[in-house]
């Protein structure tokens, strides 16, 4: 098998990485990353201003044409990363760079206002992060229902998977069955188990960034081997959480030995369906 090599300077250690990439990803370059942060690095995603966006746009462009990534979903997490700066950033370059809103869901009407205003200046998703809401809170309700009348997939953000998050996730894709509900970093490590019986149900799905990596160094790898024998890799979706973890995430999705049409769906085609983006 052909093998091509890429070395990338890594911003938050400043060590050279050498990385293989096979000929399956190096074929393609359009992948999509659902889940990302602008930032230097990993550790400076809350610091990006207005003044700096311009660069780090460029960085995150530059490191996506260096793994064949042609699409990112930035994501951000009010109040610390803000959603007119991500959607700022899109306008730099609409056709590869996209955003997800973030929206307090209190005061109700204001939340509801703004999620309309953000559908209209062609958001892809709404994110709700666990710092941001009290799961039990119905403003919560209301507007995702709002989202899933606009078609928006909803996005669950937080490091490991709360019981009280997971409860939402139950709640809501059984109340709105057409809605499209995705789980940022698989729920984290210890969270993922968790999550799999929610993942058998059609609208809801697993984003890989993180803990895909430490997945498949882990015990825990076999629930998610389970997972794919029993339903496929339809419920699995590419994100990274920051560009320098392309390396390590396309190293992971190696490790796992999936055949060229599974990575196919990872990376293209299960993003493209739950954004309804037409990206081919
Ligand atoms: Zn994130």
């Amino acid at each position: 098998m052909l093998k091509v090599f890429i070395h990338d300077v890594r911003a938050e250690d400043n060590i050279i990485v050498t990385c293989s990439v096979n000929e399956m990803q190096k074929e393609s370059t359009m992948t999509t990353d659902i889940h990302t942060h602008l930032g230097s690095e990993r550790m400076s995603i809350h610091n990006v201003t207005e003044h700096d966006l311009p660069e780090q746009v460029d960085i995150l462009l530059n490191r996506m044409d260096t793994f064949g990534i042609r699409h990112a979903v930035l994501t951000p997490i009010e109040p610390s990363i803000s959603t007119k700066l991500y959607a700022e950033a899109s306008r730099i370059n609409p056709e590869r760079i996209h955003y997800a809103c973030s929206i307090n869901p209190r005061p109700l009407d204001d939340a509801q206002k703004l999620l309309k205003e953000y559908v209209n200046d062609h958001t892809v998703a709404l994110v709700l992060d666990d710092k941001m809401y009290h799961p039990e809170d119905p403003s919560i309700d209301k507007l995702v229902d709002q989202a899933i009348e606009y078609e928006l997939p909803i996005y669950f953000h937080s490091d490991q998977m709360s019981a009280a998050t997971l409860a939402l996730v139950d709640r809501l894709s059984t109340i709105y069955p057409t809605g499209k509900f995705i789980v940022l970093h698989m729920g984290g490590l210890f969270g993922f188990p968790q999550v799999l019986p929610l993942i058998t149900r059609d609208n809801v799905f697993c984003e890989i960034s993180v803990t895909l990596v430490r997945l498949v160094e882990s015990p825990l790898r076999m629930f998610l081997e389970a997972m794919i024998q029993e339903i496929g890799v339809s419920k699995l979706i590419f994100g990274s959480e920051h560009h320098s973890e392309y390396p390590d995430i396309m190293a992971a999705l190696n490790m796992i030995n999936l055949n060229i049409e599974s990575s196919r769906l990872i990376r293209q085609q299960n993003a493209w369906q739950l954004l309804k983006l037409d990206y081919c």
